[in-house]
C-alpha cells in the first residue's frame, strides 16, 4: 500500500473555504487512512490588483492578506496539530498556496522567506485580472479571447512563475480546462502542445514538483490537473518529484481520488513526495535519498527562521 498524503486542504483561513478547522481537517485524515497533510491555504497575490486586500478569512471575517498577523496564527495552529497528532502517526505540515502576479513577486519572496513553510505551492488562477478559476470571472475572460490568446495568457505567466524560483511546485497545471472547456469544447485540452516543453525543461533543471490534483473529478471532468498527457510529458522532460492533492475546501473533499492519483503516478514510474522546509522527500525510495533531493544551489529561501521573524518581520 503506498503512503497516502494529502498535499494540497484548505482550512477556514482561505476565504473561498468552509468554516473547518486545521485539527478537524486532521481528524479526517487519520479517519482516512492518510500519513500526511499538508495545509495550503491561499495568499492570492493577483487579487490584490483589483483594490481589495481583505483575501484571507481570519477573526471571524475577511482580513487583510498583507497584515501577517493571519500567518502568525495559520503556523501556531499547524504547530498545535502538529504535535497533538504527531503519536497518532500523522505527519502535518504547513504550506500554503500562492497565487502569482507578477507585480508582487518582491513581497511572494519576502513571505516566503520569512515564514517556515514546509511546501510553497505555486498556482496561475489569474489572467488578465479574472480568476479562470472561479465560474463566474473565467466565463467573462473566455468570453472575449480565442484559445490562442488563452495559451500566451497563462503559459507564458507560468514561465515566468517558475523561472522566479520562489515555488517547490505548480499546482493543478491545466486549471484553464476547469471552465474552458464548456467554452471552447476539447481543444482546450490542447493548448499545452508544444509550450509545456521549455516550461517542463526549466521546472526539471530546478528539482521542481508538478501536483496531481484531484478536484477535477468533482466538477466532471474525466481527467486530473494536470491531464494524463501532461503527466507523460512531465515525465519525458525529466521531472522527478510530484505531489498528490484533494484541494479541499470542505471536509467531504479531503483525500477525494487520492488512490487513482497515487495510481496514475505509478503507471509512469513517478514518485510522490513529501516535502519538509522546502525539500522533497520521496516516499517509495529509502530515506537515506532524503537530504540530497533539494533545490539547485543558491536558493536561500530554505533559510527561514520563524523565531527571526517574530522578533523584527511582522507588519
Ligand atoms: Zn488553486
Ligand atoms: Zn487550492
Amino acid at each position: 500500500m503506498p503512503k497516502k498524503t494529502d498535499y494540497h486542504v484548505h482550512p477556514d483561513y482561505s476565504l473561498d473555504a468552509e468554516q473547518v478547522k486545521i485539527k478537524t481537517y486532521c481528524r479526517r485524515a487519520l479517519e482516512l487512512g492518510l500519513k500526511e497533510i499538508c495545509f495550503t491555504t491561499h495568499m492570492e497575490f493577483a487579487k490584490l490588483e483589483q483594490g481589495n486586500d481583505k483575501l484571507v478569512y481570519y477573526q471571524g471575517k475577511p482580513y487583510s492578506l498583507l497584515n501577517y498577523n493571519w500567518l502568525d496564527a495559520y503556523f501556531k495552529e499547524i504547530q498545535q496539530a502538529q504535535q497533538e497528532f504527531k503519536k497518532d502517526g500523522l505527519q502535518v505540515k504547513a504550506g500554503v498556496e500562492i497565487g502569482y502576479h507578477r507585480k508582487y513577486a518582491k513581497e511572494i519572496e519576502k513571505v516566503v522567506s520569512q515564514y517556515p513553510f514546509d511546501y510553497v505551492l505555486g498556482a496561475i488562477h489569474n489572467l488578465a485580472g479574472y480568476s479562470i478559476a472561479s465560474k463566474v470571472e473565467s466565463a467573462s475572460y473566455f468570453a472575449a479571447r480565442d484559445l490562442a490568446t488563452v495559451q500566451h495568457d497563462y503559459f507564458s505567466l507560468l514561465a515566468e512563475a517558475v523561472k522566479t524560483g520562489l515555488f517547490d511546485a505548480i499546482a493543478h497545471l491545466d486549471i484553464y480546462c476547469r471552465y474552458g472547456m464548456r467554452h471552447y469544447g476539447e481543444q482546450i485540452t490542447t493548448i499545452h502542445r508544444g509550450v509545456i516543453e521549455p516550461i517542463f525543461a526549466e521546472m526539471a533543471k530546478r528539482k521542481m514538483a508538478l501536483e496531481i490534483n484531484t478536484s477535477s473529478r468533482s466538477r466532471l471532468l474525466k481527467e486530473f490537473h494536470p491531464a494524463k498527457e501532461i503527466v507523460a510529458l512531465a515525465a519525458k522532460a525529466g521531472l522527478k518529484y510530484f505531489t498528490v492533492g484533494s484541494d479541499a475546501h470542505r471536509l467531504e473533499e479531503l483525500g477525494r481520488h487520492l488512490h487513482e492519483a497515487l495510481s496514475l503516478l505509478r503507471e509512469f514510474k513517478l514518485t510522490n513526495c513529501v516535502y519538509t522546509r522546502r525539500r522533497a522527500i520521496p516516499l517509495s525510495t529509502s530515506n537515506l535519498n532524503q537530504f540530497t533531493q533539494h533545490k539547485q544551489p543558491g536558493h536561500s529561501l530554505h533559510m527561514a527562521n520563524y523565531g527571526k521573524h517574530h522578533q523584527s518581520g511582522r507588519h
